[in-house]
């Protein structure tokens, strides 16, 4: 019966992820994938959300939207990604609006698949925006907790009331459950509710949600205990699902993006500045990865494959970034860890069930 993983085997595993490159890079599907920080303005202040949020800053212009997705498409892979990211994408609708209509049509596309991610709270999401989503290959990440208690506790409202912007993201609960877009829950849980697992993913059985996604807040600190609650629960999960998934996919069994802390995408920030996308989902408690993850500006990048760092360089600059003893280091080593043992922990449980 897969256990929870030890943290010395949790270390063993991080190890091997680290020598396998990314699966990006060759040894998987051959994806490349871009980012676009559309905005740093957001209707909500969730308390594991470590991206700097403005309300009045810049956001991304409409030109350097575009000159980011002419770089992506430069790519030579046959897989192709973009995903918007905020900040809340939604408040910078016609750059939103322009970019998905400039890559769909884009000359240098090809014919080759693509996926456009469109993360989102909800609280903006209007019948017109959804049905102007659903003409384009696009997929919806509805980052969403729960019922309106669990986001009242973690996910506080900020330019209106708590209830009213329940009252939006529930709306927008309804008109996705709705309409042929595709979409997921993305549920996220920090360490005060590492016992949440199961809850979360109840609720969103109990709404219908089609695919569901549950993941912990990284760039925080976990105790063992936390970690290991957190696991449990996870495989709890699993296992439920495997027995009966009710019709909704649960994209946990696919463990190839862990440790999260360690992702390897890029990102173009609202200035233009191309960045590892940790430089801005960290970028609050770990302000000094502006320096080491970044990568240069639209104005002087031409080729779009040679940019992503492979797992082990991100890994080595990541911790290098901060000195032996510092906490920032202390949190980086065991977020990696923690997601080696979620990695390991996944794999147990679906070679026993004979799923891998
Ligand atoms: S996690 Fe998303 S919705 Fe929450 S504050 Fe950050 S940007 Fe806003």
């Amino acid at each position: 019966m897969a256990m929870i993983p030890s943290p010395e085997q949790a270390t063993k595993r991080l190890a091997q992820i680290l020598r396998r490159g990314s699966v990006n890079l060759g040894g998987g599907p051959g994806i490349e994938r871009l980012m676009l920080m559309l905005t740093r303005s957001c209707e909500l202040r969730c308390g594991y959300c470590l991206v700097q949020k403005e309300e009045d800053a810049q956001s991304l212009s409409v030109e350097d939207a575009r000159r980011g997705i002419d770089l992506l498409m430069r790519s030579d892979r046959p897989c192709l990604e973009l995903q918007f990211f905020g900040g809340e994408p939604t408040r910078a609708w016609s750059v939103l609006h322009d970019a998905i209509v400039y890559t769909a049509n884009h000359p240098s596309r090809r014919g080759r698949s693509l996926e456009i991610l469109v993360t989102t709270n909800g609280v903006g999401m209007t019948a017109e925006r959804v049905a102007f989503l659903a003409d384009y290959p696009v997929m919806i990440l509805f980052s969403l907790d729960g019922d309106a208690g669990t986001h009242k506790r973690f996910r506080a409202a900020h330019l209106l009331s708590d209830a009213a912007a329940y009252e939006n993201i529930d709306r927008c609960l309804t008109l996705l459950m709705g309409s042929d877009l595709a979409w997921f829950m993305n549920a996220v849980l920090p360490p005060a509710d590492a016992d949440g697992c199961m809850a979360r993913y109840r609720w969103a059985r109990s709404q219908g949600v089609p695919r569901f996604q549950l993941n912990y807040a990284v760039g925080m600190r976990w105790s063992q205990d936390a970690m290991d609650r957190y696991v449990e629960g996870l495989l709890e999960v699993l296992r439920h699902h495997h027995d009966d998934d009710g019709g909704m996919k649960l994209f946990n069994w696919r463990s190839d993006c862990e440790p999260v802390m360690l992702s390897d995408d890029l990102i173009v920030d609202v200035d233009g500045t191309v960045y590892h996308d940790g430089a801005i989902f960290l970028e609050r408690r770990f302000p000094a990865l502006k320096q080491t993850y970044l990568r240069g500006h639209l104005d002087d990048l031409n080729a779009f494959d040679p940019l992503r760092w492979p797992l082990a360089k991100l890994y080595d600059v990541m911790v290098e970034t901060y000195p032996e003893g510092s906490d920032e280091r202390g949190i980086v080593l065991d977020n990696c860890r923690f997601g080696a043992q979620v990695d390991l922990a996944i794999l147990a449980l679906a070679r026993e069930l004979g799923r891998s």
